[in-house]
């Protein structure tokens, strides 16, 4: 685990190049609209981009239709930033919903899932928190606060 102070923008820009062609080849657009503004924070800067691409590729894989995926970064309060990554898919039904971050729950033939379950530590790791808020036929919007740093203990 390696924490050091680390700027979000550039880690969510390296992630938004990462998965343009994967984008491109779903018909997904993806508008990233990153307030500059936004302070460092002290992160597992490898450790958080695992949980952004996890989510990415969870957005991209609900829009098979094609679509567009907005990701956004801001501030939250005077210690905190937001991350919120929102798609047009499918949307996952309440009762799914509470199984989410689960291990091994999974609604895909060849998923593991695995990607939300490591995500939610990750996030705890950082003492943050990722919520999802979703409406089937409509999509999802998951959205996670991190502090701008945090006492270890
Ligand atoms: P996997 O992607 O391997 O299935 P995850 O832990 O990443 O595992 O996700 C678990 C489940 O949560 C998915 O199978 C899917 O049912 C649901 N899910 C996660 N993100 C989304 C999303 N953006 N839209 C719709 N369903 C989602
Ligand atoms: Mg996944």
């Amino acid at each position: 685990h390696q924490f050091a102070y680390g700027d979000l923008t550039h880690i969510l820009s390296g992630i938004v190049t990462l998965l343009e062609t994967q984008a491109i080849l779903n018909n997904v657009q993806i508008h990233a609209d990153f307030d500059p503004d936004v302070p460092q924070i002290y992160c597992d800067a490898n450790q958080l981009k695992q949980v952004f691409i996890n989510i990415m590729k969870n957005a991209l894989e609900a829009m098979p239709q094609g679509g567009e995926v907005r990701v956004e970064l801001s501030r939250s309060g005077p210690a905190a930033v937001l991350v919120r990554i929102v798609d047009h898919g499918a949307g996952i039904p309440a009762e799914q919903l509470e199984q989410i971050g689960h291990p091994f729950f999974t609604t895909k033939s060849s998923g593991t899932g695995l990607g939300l379950m490591i995500s939610f530590r990750i996030i705890e790791a950082h003492k943050g928190k990722m919520q999802f808020f979703s409406e089937p036929g409509k999509g999802t919007e998951v959205s996670i606060t991190l502090p701008v740093s945090f006492a270890k203990r």
